[in-house]
């Protein structure tokens, strides 16, 4: 299977906490978290509309001002998701900053807070200096915080968070490919048809949600030769593609390991490929780990295991480990592993 999403943490396992997500093919990219992230360069930073905060506490928001910064004098519009709080977040960041000589400038940020049961939206603009537009509240009927509920709807892919508890909420999040389409190259090869940007079309006509019998011109190339195919969307389904479940990524950071809080995690992050889980204490330190709200990298392992999750990265370690960080990864994969 050739994944859609490409996914790595922004920082070192010892950096602030974030994950990356790069949507394949597509020149778009989605961020879980703003902590540092300087490394990633603003091409990628560019690429990421869609961010998704846990919390902001500082080492999950201080990149804010960097990407603003790369995305500033660009068209571009912004979303940022997260828990309460976070419109005010926003808005203190940009109070920040003194706003003329700013009104050509087409960015827009969106910002879009979840309560427990509500959603509250509002907008910034670069144009007029950032001024709040007056927000707007919304309900979510029978999608509660504490269980996963929809954040964004995308036709290729859902995300999906829950509310932890880390003395304030901290969310957690799943990414998940709504389903993959593989394609035979080789079948298609056979057939005379080559591969090319027509597939993309193909791929978006069956998310759009398309019948088998939409038909559809393929423009192919040989040498510099153009021939226009007619094509029905069923026939090219059956005959060089495979439908098959969809890749789904969870991210987890700052949460105390309380009953609660792990089977909101378990079932967020139910059979991930890959689930990123924060670990920055080792369990001799579990009293600790409680305390300050936060896992420890065995209680990551055992979350992971118990979520039957394919693959498992911790990190998020706490400094005064470094130079063990072996032995955070360690005991978080005999746990996962059960050994
Ligand atoms: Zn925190
Ligand atoms: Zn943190």
């Amino acid at each position: 299977m050739n994944p859609s999403f490409s996914s790595y943490l922004v920082n070192d396992v010892f950096g602030d906490p974030g994950v990356y997500v790069e949507v394949r093919w597509s020149k778009r990219a989605l961020l879980f978290d703003l902590g540092r992230n300087d490394g990633l360069g603003p091409t990628r930073l560019l690429r990421a509309a869609d961010i998704f905060i846990s919390h902001t506490h500082m080492d999950h928001f201080i990149g804010f001002d960097a990407l603003l910064r790369i995305a500033l004098a660009r068209g571009k519009t912004l979303r940022f998701f997260g828990p309460p709080g976070l419109i005010d977040n926003v808005q203190g960041k940009l109070r920040g900053y003194t706003w003329n000589l700013v009104d050509g400038y087409p960015l827009t940020l969106e910002v879009m807070e979840f309560h427990r049961e509500t959603t509250k939206q509002t907008c910034f603009h670069a144009h007029n200096g950032f001024q709040a537009t007056s927000p707007t509240v919304s309900s979510r009927t029978r999608s509660s915080w504490d269980h996963p509920f929809i954040l964004l709807e995308d036709p290729m892919f859902v995300v999906k968070a829950v509310a932890l508890n880390h003395q304030i909420p901290s969310f957690a999040y799943a990414l998940e490919e709504r389903f993959h389409i593989n394609v035979n190259a080789q079948k298609l090869r056979a057939a005379g048809l080559r591969i090319g940007a027509w597939l993309s079309d193909v791929k978006q006509y069956i998310r759009q949600g398309k019948p088998d019998n939409f038909r559809f011109t393929v423009a192919l190339y040989d040498e510099h030769r153009r021939e226009d195919r007619e094509c029905v969307l069923g026939d090219i389904k059956e005959r060089f593609l495979t439908i098959s479940r969809g890749q789904k990524i969870a991210y987890v950071v700052d949460a105390r390991y309380d009953e609660t809080n792990e089977s909101k995690i378990v079932s967020l992050a139910h059979e991930a490929d890959m689930f990123y889980c924060e670990s920055p204490y080792l369990d001799a330190d579990a009293a600790k780990a409680y305390d300050r709200y936060h896992l420890t990298a065995r209680q990551a392992g055992l979350m992971a295991r118990k979520s039957h999750v394919r693959d498992l990265t911790v990190f998020h370690f706490s400094p005064r480990y470094t130079g063990r960080g072996e032995a955070l990864e360690r005991e978080a994969r005999e746990a996962f592993q059960g050994s």
